[in-house]
């Protein structure tokens, strides 16, 4: 298996000094979904692509999401059928990419009296979102009786169902979905770096010119220049128009939404299932290996949105709707392993509420030529990209450049072939010998082949035979991740690449002083390098499982 260079953590200086004397077609500001979709189609059209992102890749809301890949059945209620068609067509698109990534998932609609979907109405939205999205064979909806509900999922109280809805929708981990459009993009010739800021924008003849950055490793400013320059930059896209002085007639809305984590044992749910709240929403719970995770809320947000938090609140209100309509479930607030809070960067809607305002894309292009990408779904993400970058194609008048169609539809992620159904099952067989072989716990084939897909051989061939089982695939991964996947921080590797803080945090105490260590020795970090590195995770790892009050949090705020 090969894997470009220039996405190695180790070679950052050297690849930013070249980077910066090239002047590119492209500079994609966020290195969210939509950035790294954006930068996968720009490079894949032959365009000379830059993409910047201030943190780490994904930190923003593409690590907070559901994790679906779904049409949004709620938004047909919204009489949304552009977007659900499109939505729900994609679904099957980034399945046939990444099937290791994308995978399906049956959804379970538990109808109950006084809820959101009475039975008819129900049958006729399924059947619709299922003829929007072009879904045939078994995955067509299912209309379900009151008993065959209770049989699917025997952990739902009986006494106000009526019968359910039974359809076709996908699971993804939206922070490794970024990873590996990045990483495909990368071997199409466009460059990517983490840690850099974007700070200001440089202009010509008052058109703009490219940016100004802050490396957030090294202190240092550094330029790089293009022609055209797009802002993918979620909850942060008004602030940087804000810098462009052009904001436009249109703003962000941030809305919050938080999931949390039980250990499987605790919500034993057989299935995903999107269930009725007594305010009127709907909130998803769904297993996912050893956990179940609930969510997700819907609430205004006004603060700092580089430091989102779950409160004592938003718990409350998961807890509350997980109690209503599980039996068995005395869940408390102890019993949350983890948490994420996020934020939706919908485009505001005056009089709407934010459950209300919808989810579209949209395109702005300042004055002075910044072309700024805002709202949309994980979903969408390719198409969002496809618009985008035709409109960018569209200005860019370089001697020698011819437009090129869209051509994400036809390259796979996270491999160099499209993976077939008996090609996935036969690497998930293979990995599962190779793990018991190893004396791992089983449960880690699924997490090693849904993480790293075809990837997940190279990681396995690279363990260390002479340590504990656990530390060697530590060491395999992070070693993996240094040199193929940019990881920079101890929180690159925990939370973005391996989603190890929200699904397997009892690991992190078994590994980390191994991942430490390596990262150390690779990175060459300081003493004090690799105390604010573990610092930084403590922190995370506190604010995924402490749950202040509002009042708590305003009162820490200024400490
Ligand atoms: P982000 O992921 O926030 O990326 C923007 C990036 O820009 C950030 O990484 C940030 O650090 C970077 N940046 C900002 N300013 C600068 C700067 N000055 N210089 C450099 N970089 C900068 N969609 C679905 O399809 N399915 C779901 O199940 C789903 N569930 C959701 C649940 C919740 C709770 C939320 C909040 C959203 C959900 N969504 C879902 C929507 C989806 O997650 C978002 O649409 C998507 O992740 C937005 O990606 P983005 O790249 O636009 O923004």
């Amino acid at each position: 298996m090969s894997f470009p260079s220039f996405f190695s953590s180790t070679n950052r200086s050297a690849d930013l000094a070249t980077t910066e004397n090239t002047i590119f077609d492209l500079i994609v500001i966020g290195g969210g979904v939509t950035g790294a979709g954006i930068c996968l189609d720009a490079a894949s059209r032959g365009l000379r692509t830059l993409l910047l992102e201030k943190k780490d890749y994904a930190s923003g809301t593409s690590s907070k999401s559901t994790k679906l890949i779904h049409g949004g059945l709620r938004y047909l209620k919204q009489l949304e059928l552009g977007l659900v068609r499109e939505t729900g067509l994609e679904r099957a698109v980034v399945h046939r990419l990444a099937p290791h990534l994308v995978v399906p998932e049956k959804m379970l609609l538990p109808l109950i009296k006084g809820g959101n979907y009475g039975k008819w109405g129900t049958s006729l939205g399924l059947l619709t979102y299922d003829w929007l999205a072009g879904v045939t064979g078994n995955d067509r909806r299912q209309m379900l009786s009151r008993e065959q509900v209770l049989a699917l999922e025997p952990l739902l109280k009986p006494d106000d169902l009526t019968g359910g809805g039974y359809y076709a929708e996908y699971r993804t981990d939206d922070a490794r979905l970024t990873i590996e459009l990045l990483k495909k993009a990368i071997t199409y010739g466009a460059r990517a770096f983490n840690y850099l800021q974007v700070e200001d924008f440089l202009y010509e003849q008052e058109r703009i010119a490219g940016v100004i950055c802050t490396d957030h490793l090294t202190g240092n400013t550094r330029s790089f220049r293009a022609h055209q320059v797009v802002s993918a930059s979620g909850p942060w896209v008004d602030g940087l128009r804000q810098k462009d002085q052009d904001l436009g007639k249109k703003h962000l809305f941030l809305s919050k939404g938080v999931h949390v984590v039980f250990p499987r044992e605790k919500l034993p749910v057989r299935q995903s299932i999107y269930f009725d709240v007594a305010d009127g929403r709907m909130i998803f719970a769904i297993p996912r290996g050893q956990v179940t995770y609930v969510g997700t809320t819907d609430t205004p947000f006004s603060g700092d949105p580089n430091r989102v938090l779950t409160t004592r609140s938003d718990v409350q209100y998961l807890l509350g709707a997980v109690r209503a309509t599980f039996r068995h479930t005395q869940l408390r607030e102890s019993d949350i392993i983890s948490s994420w809070a996020g934020l939706r960067p919908l485009i505001y809607e005056a009089g709407k509420s934010s459950s209300a305002m919808s989810r579209k894309d949209e395109l702005f292009v300042s004055e002075r030529g910044l072309i700024s990408i805002a709202g949309g779904k994980l979903t969408g993400y390719r198409k969002m990209a496809q618009r985008t970058v035709d409109l960018v194609q569209r200005r860019i008048h370089r001697k020698g450049y011819t437009p090129q169609p869209c051509q994400t539809g036809q390259i796979p992620l996270g491999s160099t072939n499209l993976l077939t159904k008996p090609a996935l099952s036969h690497l998930q067989e293979q990995v599962e010998q190779r793990v018991k072989s190893r004396h791992l716990p089983a449960c880690m084939a699924d997490y090693l082949v849904h993480l790293y897909g075809p990837q997940s051989s190279f990681i396995l061939d690279s363990m260390s035979d002479n340590d504990e089982p656990q530390r060697a695939l530590a060491a395999a991964e992070i070693r993996f991740g240094l040199r193929y996947e940019q990881v920079t921080t101890l929180a690159d590797f925990f939370v973005r690449r391996t989603g190890m803080l929200y699904f397997h945090n009892e690991r992190i105490p078994v590994i980390r002083e191994v991942v430490t260590q390596i990262c150390q020795d690779t990175l060459q970090w300081s003493q004090a390098q690799r105390e604010d590195n573990d610092r930084e995770l403590d922190q995370l790892i506190r604010d995924a499982t402490t749950f202040y009050t509002t009042e708590q949090l305003a009162s820490r705020a200024h400490e």
